[in-house]
């Protein structure tokens, strides 16, 4: 199969042909239809989860296709069936997994990550009848790799830990493909949106996918954040992942209101201000991706046209341009998701 590969991190990847993958007993191999470029895959590039990464390796998390080849356990799948995964590819048998909590699984596998991922032909699953997630047949392939990392976990941020209800205001600081996709579902669910950003493209973007107030970054977004926000937000999501925007995210809010981390951070410790969580009995919530049998309610309402992840979409390239996007992603500040087509 054809796939983009990288030698080294920070290696120039380039397209190649390598051997296609089979799928383990309890796994299956998709053949990808469609693959989302991430931020995540430009830190993969870089070494930053070379912990779990191995070399030579093909990067790419956000995918949807059809079965193209079943392990012998598998039950739920058969060749041809319209697929698409959750970035994090839960076990089914641990604690978390049993409890329901597939998204903080502590045995998880990440394609693009943990083994060779999407940016390819085939990408094989593990797990298939744990982590598979049936299309629906009028959704596009295209529709359904957008939703994989950055959608469903905008989903489970702002409904399941958020718990955004109508009326409420719900700032999002950093409008990359997660902050927007927060900023669709929260205005879907009716809660009044502020949009955060340094580039005024995505804060266009913010403002057509229904945030009512968009504010340009600046060092005293927060006092403007408070004033359009009659005192301070119920919920505030950190979209970005960085300290200043954890820490403003946290200031953003109003008394009992709730700070929803969905960025990744560097591991360690990120200074928050705890005097203020303490005294204004505030929540400071993670995020982490959701798993395949939440994805119920999401997909209802991505068929019934109240959410639009295909929006999102602001262009698709091929292979060979997903090798030079990659290493091009530290320069580019381009708005919207960019999608592969293999
Ligand atoms: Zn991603
Ligand atoms: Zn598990």
């Amino acid at each position: 199969m054809r796939a983009v590969v990288y030698e080294s991190f920070g290696g120039q990847p380039e397209v190649r042909e390598v051997a296609d993958p089979t799928p383990t007993r309890d796994g299956v191999v998709i053949g990808v239809r469609a693959t989302g470029l991430c931020r995540s895959d430009w830190h993969g590039w870089q070494g930053h989860d070379s912990d779990i990464t191995e070399l030579p390796h093909v990067p790419g998390h956000e995918l949807a296709g059809e079965v193209h080849a079943v392990g012998g356990d598998v039950t739920r799948w058969r060749v041809g069936d319209r697929v698409t995964v959750p970035f994090i590819c839960a076990c089914g048998r641990c604690a978390s997994c049993v409890a329901g909590d597939q998204q903080v699984c502590s045995a998880q596998t990440q394609p693009g990550f943990t083994h060779w991922g999407s940016f390819a032909e085939h990408v094989a699953i593990d797990h298939a009848d744990v982590n598979l997630v049936a299309l629906p047949p009028e959704m596009a392939y295209s529709t359904a790799a957008a939703l994989g990392c950055r959608f469903a976990t905008a989903f489970r941020s702002v409904v399941a830990q958020g718990r955004a209800r109508p009326g409420e205001w719900v700032v999002v600081h950093g409008c990359g493909g997660v902050g927007l996709s927060a900023v669709m579902i929260a205005a879907a669910l009716g809660a009044q949106v502020v949009a955060v950003d340094v580039n005024p493209a995505a804060l266009d973007l913010a403002k057509q996918f229904g945030a009512a107030v968009a504010l340009e970054a600046h060092p005293d977004v927060v006092s403007a954040v408070r004033e359009a926000t009659d005192g301070g937000a119920h919920l505030s999501l950190d979209a970005l992942g960085h300290p200043v925007t954890a820490s403003n995210s946290v200031l953003s809010l109003r008394r009992r209101g709730r700070h929803v981390q969905v960025g990744l951070l560097p591991s360690g410790p990120t200074p928050l201000p705890m005097d203020r969580v303490i005294g204004w009995e505030l929540e400071i919530l993670g995020s982490h991706g959701m798993a395949a049998h939440a994805y119920g309610p999401m997909m209802d309402l991505v068929a019934s046209g109240a959410l639009r992840p295909d929006l999102l979409i602001a262009r698709t390239i091929d292979l060979a341009e997903a090798a030079s996007a990659l290493a091009a992603m530290d320069r580019s500040t381009a708005a919207g998701m960019t999608m592969i087509k293999p």
